[in-house]
């Protein structure tokens, strides 16, 4: 088939959260390193935090001026999503999302009428499988559809045959079904404790995320292709099922391998350095805790994680976002508990994760299991013990339990108690089972990076999908 050879143009929209916008950048960095021109399109307000966590920056700056530098052709623009900047996005939740789905849309369309006619023209529109508008405005402009899906593919399954969990009554139960899911296409089995919580009745949510959930996931069967971050050997018999409706890439994990002179900023937060405090530690002897960007904990869980934290005796590097408990409340620490772990313990508010978890002193992580922090933890060989709190993290925490055998449960049920916490994080750091899982989790690490050289999985997915791109455009 003839293949245009006039440079590709995409123009990406990351959905504004930080575990979305860090793949979208690792993406138009690894497309424009293939020859693509890309447009990055950020909300003014993630725009404004990168900028405000860099030391030295101003909000002028551009995110990819050190990317254009070695050569690539990455332009950058912001557009509002419909709020000011002092506007608590965190604290309003629905607020917020009811502003994504209404709101965003006719600002990406005022974008798109300006833009489409660049130089070249824009011919692909990369968008987050999340937003609801995708086929609208490639229709509307003419261009290609790619839904980039920043999540495992096992999740992207789930919301995709959602019709067939409401016909069995397993979409949000009312009747508490507890039966084993056994026929979703490509999914051999699953609990129903282990779906996204948005498809449980358990998680009380509120009926714009319902809305976006029945929309975004009908938007995307229209995509010309389906971008994933995961790696085919990962998951490959719900990948080949997914393949049979739509062209689907696994291309991931999206990181730059030598992350460490990651040119591109992409924090929403400013980043604590820990090295210095790492250094002074035994290998393989520090716990780092972390429950990524988004997730709430309540007061009660923290004294518990804390108390545990206590009693096991282990080292630890504890991420405490302030507003990581979902209230006004700030002091949610046990008193005395810094003093307590002098030395022993150090609590960031953020911190630069990958830079954490690679380094040798750091044996374990307890996490909340969003999606890239378990492709970062496989990457840096370090074992997980997980707290699933919210959407993907219950089925991402069956593939890393279960599935993959690479971590260890933090509790059985939603509540956690100081005891278990305590006896977990010691299971995780020594002993025969955390022997037992740092082989497993070391042996998965060899096939993130299988798929990432020459002719691995996702190197070759990228390139074929590159390809197809390039045949659809002629
Ligand atoms: N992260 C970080 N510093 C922190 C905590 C998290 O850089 O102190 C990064 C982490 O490396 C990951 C992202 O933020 O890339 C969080 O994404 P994830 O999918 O793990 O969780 P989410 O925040 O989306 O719930």
């Amino acid at each position: 088939m003839e293949i245009n050879h006039q440079k590709p143009h995409a123009i990406l929209f990351p959905y504004p959260l930080q575990g979305h916008v860090i793949p979208f950048v690792h993406l138009a960095m690894k497309l424009a390193s293939k020859g693509f021109i890309i447009t990055f399109v950020n909300t003014q307000s993630v725009h404004h935090n990168i900028t405000k966590s860099q030391p030295n920056s101003t909000k002028e700056d551009d995110i990819f001026a050190g990317a254009r530098k070695s050569g690539l052709d990455i332009r950058y623009t912001t557009i509002s999503d419909g709020f000011p900047l002092g506007f608590d996005r965190s604290l309003n939740h629905d607020q917020f999302w009811e502003g994504v789905l209404l709101v965003f849309p006719p600002h990406v369309d005022e974008l798109l009428a300006k833009l489409v006619h660049s130089d070249p023209p824009i011919t692909c529109l990369i968008s987050d499988t999340f937003f609801v508008w995708s086929s609208m405005i490639a229709n509307k402009y003419n261009l290609i559809n790619i839904s980039f899906w920043t999540e495992p593919v096992l999740v992207l399954t789930l919301y995709y045959h959602l019709d067939l969990l409401i016909k069995n009554s397993h979409f949000a139960s009312r009747d508490n079904r507890k039966d084993t899911i056994d026929y979703i296409p490509g999914v051999r089995a699953i609990e129903p404790k282990d779906l996204i919580s948005y498809l449980q009745a358990t998680d009380n949510i509120s009926t714009v995320v319902h809305r976006i959930i029945n929309k975004a996931f009908e938007d995307v069967k229209r995509a010309d292709f389906v971008v994933c971050n995961t790696v085919q050997e990962l998951e490959s018999e719900t990948i080949l099922a997914l393949q049979e409706k739509q062209p689907i890439y696994a291309i991931g994990p999206l990181f730059p391998v030598g992350f460490t002179n990651n040119t591109v900023p992409t924090s929403l937060w400013s980043e604590s350095d820990c090295t210095q405090w790492l250094s002074t530690k035994p290998h393989g002897s520090v716990l780092y805790v972390s429950f990524g960007s988004y997730a709430h904990v309540t007061k009660q869980d923290i004294e518990e994680i804390a108390f545990g934290l206590l009693v096991s005796g282990v080292s630890f590097i504890w991420v405490v976002r302030p507003d990581i408990v979902s209230s006004d409340e700030t002091d949610f620490l046990p008193v005395g508990f810094e003093d307590e772990t002098k030395g022993r313990g150090l609590i960031v508010p953020w911190c630069r994760q990958m830079d954490v978890i690679s380094h040798p002193t750091v044996g374990g992580f307890l996490t909340h299991c969003g999606w890239n922090s378990i492709l970062e933890s496989i990457w840096c060989s370090v074992p997980l013990l997980c707290f699933p709190l919210l959407t993907d993290q219950f089925t991402n925490r069956k593939l890393v339990v279960d599935d993959w055998r690479v971590g260890l449960n933090l509790c059985d049920m939603r509540s956690i108690t100081r005891e278990e916490v305590a006896r977990k994080i010691n299971r995780l750091m020594s002993g025969k089972l955390a022997d037992e899982l740092r082989k497993n989790i070391k042996e998965l690490k060899k096939v993130l990076e299988n798929s990432l050289a020459t002719h691995g999985s996702s190197e070759n997915n990228f390139n074929q999908f590159i390809n197809d791109v390039k045949i659809k455009i002629r």
